[in-house]
């Protein structure tokens, strides 16, 4: 250290070693002043460095408050090396001083004066540098995400970075550039009497959009006042437009650059702690980041943007739903419905949470087709990247289809070993119906009641919620109908009674050569409300149907792929091993795949010369998006994931059914649950159900409700629900049951 002071003949009389990153940082007291000397060991740095300087110098008597000056010439050591010597600026660190609205109101204006002094500055060293930390290339950091644990937080950068490449990077070009500090995070701001004092560290500096320094600054603020970050970054972004107007587009693009640089930190963060490399610089803001990511995927981006927008006085971007609403009603037919009296007009989604048009933010705990959570970016990245290769039918051979087929057969036991592809879970049940008639040349059907098992004509005839239902034309002739064994207020209380009945059912119709060729059943009722079929009641069916060479049908559309905690099939709580599987929904996180998974005696016996062809069933990009699927769920051990919150959800709703009598029944299985209300003499109570998700509705929580009655809630959440969302939940349901009694 002495020989570098004596480089620039410096008498110092005291000696302290600051925080740096890029250099080595030394703060040099001596009888005519402070300096910070800066030692660089990278001399590739020099032309950079050198660079900066000449900026510092140009903004040299340009501003209201101090920046480092440049006291000698840099400097190259014997070793190569190089050093260099500011002036010391005092002050407090912004991050260590209350942050103040007018405080803050005067840090934008500060960064506004920054920036309009370098508006027209250029400098080709500046402009060719390629940072990690420089907003426009924040995705250089995308590869150290694999230094995140665990994967459900790397999903949320990688959600952040993929809006930052779709949203920001087309447009990058367009907007205004200039040569920005790029860094003014509020340990790099000075403070002297509830004013900014100076600016430093200028290492980071530089040629880029405009509106990545407020960006930056404003990430800081943010993370800095947790409990209020917008009114603070309000105070910002008013003192910066107050000195340089920001534009409309420029606001808007906040709401993904500010995720994108929290991003950026943490992914260093995790990356620094993989190396071990601790520096304390790099890991400090790595709490709070996470906190504000994790917060910042619960906001709407319409709202993001209007609260910036009215904090800067401009117009709030207002979209209108009626218009929509007459033009969907004019294009389709009335058969069509939509969800609540005041339908939601939706504009995005991600992970369990919905955005609608107004700004509001929706907790999804009705939707299980986003299985592994709505536009996720392990799926979305894959739908996008296979798009772009093949995409075509399955009379090709291609490796997506074997891969698929190998991996999710995998989680089947070895009988059933035979897969096709289909686009829908009714094309897939049309088909399962198909190949157990082909197999044993029947006619015949047996179903359950209030079953559903998709829209196609085969489906509707083995779907009892429709047929029986409204617009139904009550059983067809070739249905077989048993009802369901339910044992909370069905038609027996208990499993045997059922098994007796169904037996006495299926040999009255071969007695009449009515034999049918398969039981479809789901191994819990979805539109039957959430109903475990009665425990034993499968399995002591099975002797018998087996007996009659009566194949069984597992519809595992909803219950299917983990959501049930305990078991990866729902067929598996059962203790069954069926004939035909039908799959569908979560299979694909919202693209349409589905299958039809099978014995190979079943397939053999479809092979009957008619080929089996579906156009999109089985191609490219849906079966690579059933194997991403199926890893994303090892991943984030969403399975284990079902089975702890939604263990957590049964015993919250238990207490909520201990004090309020209305809740009759509690039902299901990991996140596929079902409450069930009634009156006080104990019959349904639609009423309540329905006023229930009426009032979640109206505190932004999506639920359905189901059942003959209507009068069953139906919780199916995308399988990343956490423990903090079932609280909410709670909370919400204490509150209406409370007011409601
Ligand atoms: N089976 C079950 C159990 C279902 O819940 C559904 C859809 N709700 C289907 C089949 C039909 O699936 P899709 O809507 O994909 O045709």
């Amino acid at each position: 250290m002495k020989e570098l002071i004596r480089e620039y003949q410096l008498q110092a009389v005291n000696i302290k070693k600051l925080e740096g990153y890029a250099s080595i940082n030394y703060g040099i007291e001596t009888d005519s002043g402070k300096y910070v000397l800066k030692h660089y060991r990278n001399t590739q740095e020099f032309d950079i460095i050198s660079a900066e300087d000449k900026v510092l110098e140009t903004l040299s008597g340009q501003l209201p408050f101090r920046i480092p000056a440049p006291v000698k010439p840099l400097k190259i050591l014997k070793d190569g090396t190089f050093i260099r010597l500011l002036s010391f600026i005092e002050g407090d660190l912004l991050s260590r001083v209350a942050q103040t609205d007018e405080l803050l109101f005067d840090f934008g204006k500060s960064i506004g004066s920054l920036n309009q002094a370098l508006l027209d500055k250029k400098s080709h060293a500046i402009a060719a540098r390629k940072l990690c930390w420089d907003m426009q290339h924040c995705l250089l950091n995308r590869p150290k995400m694999k230094a995140i644990t665990p994967p459900s937080k790397r999903k949320l950068t990688a959600y952040f970075f993929d809006l930052f490449e779709h949203h920001i990077l087309p447009l990058q070009h367009t907007l205004r550039h200039s040569i920005i500090h790029s860094d003014l995070n509020d340990k790099n701001v000075l403070v002297r009497k509830n004013t900014i004092s100076g600016f430093i560290d200028f290492g980071d500096i530089s040629y880029a959009p405009l509106c990545y320094e407020i960006a930056i600054a404003l990430t800081y603020i943010m993370l800095a006042n947790p409990t209020d970050p917008f009114h603070k970054a309000g105070m910002v972004l008013k003192g910066y437009h107050s000195v340089l107007p920001l534009q409309k587009e420029e606001v808007a693009l906040l709401y993904y650059l500010i995720p994108a640089r929290l991003s950026v930190s943490v992914c260093n963060a995790a990356d620094a702690r993989a190396k071990n490399n601790d520096t304390a610089y790099i890991l400090v803001d790595e709490k709070p980041a996470w906190h504000l990511l994790q917060q910042w995927i619960q906001l709407n981006p319409i709202w993001v943007k209007n609260r910036f927008l009215s904090a800067l006085g401009m117009a709030p971007v207002v979209m209108e739903a009626a218009t929509m609403l007459r033009k969907r009603k004019k294009y389709s037919g009335k058969s069509l419905s939509l969800s609540y009296d005041d339908p939601i007009y939706m504009t995005g989604a991600a992970f369990q949470y919905m955005y609608d048009h107004k700004g509001n933010t929706y907790l999804d705990a009705r939707n299980n087709i986003p299985h592994v959570g709505h536009c996720h970016p392990g799926v979305s990245r894959v739908i996008a990247t296979k798009t772009r290769k093949l995409n075509t039918n399955t009379r090709y051979i291609y490796d997506e289809f074997v891969e698929c087929a190998e991996k999710l057969l995998r989680y089947f036991p070895p009988k059933l070993n035979k897969i096709f592809f289909v686009n829908s879970g009714s094309a897939a049940t049309d088909l399962a119906i198909r190949m157990a008639k082909t197999y044993n040349q029947r006619d015949h059907l047996a179903v359950l009641e209030h079953g559903y098992h998709g829209n196609t004509m085969a489906a509707i005839r083995a779907s009892a919620y429709k047929f029986d239902g409204k617009g139904g034309r009550g059983k067809p002739e070739y249905t077989l109908k048993l009802p369901l064994p339910k044992l909370y207020q069905g038609l027996f209380n208990s499993t045997e009674y059922y098994v007796k009945d169904a037996i006495k059912q299926l040999e009255q119709a071969i007695a009449d050569k009515k034999i049918p060729a398969a039981f479809l059943a789901e191994p819990i009722s979805g539109a039957g409300g959430q109903v475990p079929l009665a425990p034993g009641y499968v399995k002591a069916l099975q002797p018998f149907l087996d007996g009659h060479d009566i194949l069984t049908i597992m519809d595992e559309v909803q219950t299917g792929f983990g959501r049930l905690g305990s078991h990866f099939w729902g067929f598996e709580m059962h203790g069954i091993i069926p004939d035909i599987v039908i799959l569908g929904k979560p299979m694909g996180n919202g693209h349409p795949v589905a299958a039809v998974v099978t014995t190979e005696g079943i397939a053999d016996a479809f092979a009957n010369g008619m080929e089996f062809f579906s156009s999109f069933g089985g191609n490219p990009v849906s079966c690579a998006v059933t194997a991403k699927v199926l890893d994303i769920m090892e991943e984030e051990q969403l399975i284990q994931n079902a089975y702890t919150v939604g263990n957590t959800f049964i015993a919250e709703l238990k207490k909520l059914q201990s004090e309020f009598s209305c809740i009759g029944d509690i039902r299901g299985s990991g996140l596929f649950l079902g409450v069930e209300f009634i009156d006080s003499s104990g019959k349904p109570h639609t009423r309540l159900a329905n006023h229930i998700k009426k009032e979640l509705k109206a505190n932004f929580v999506l639920i359905g409700t189901d059942g003959p009655y209507d009068n069953v809630l139906k919780i199916k959440p995308p399988l990343c629900f956490t423990k903090q969302n079932v609280d909410r939940m709670i909370a919400l349901l204490h509150q209406i049951l409370k007011n409601n009694a």
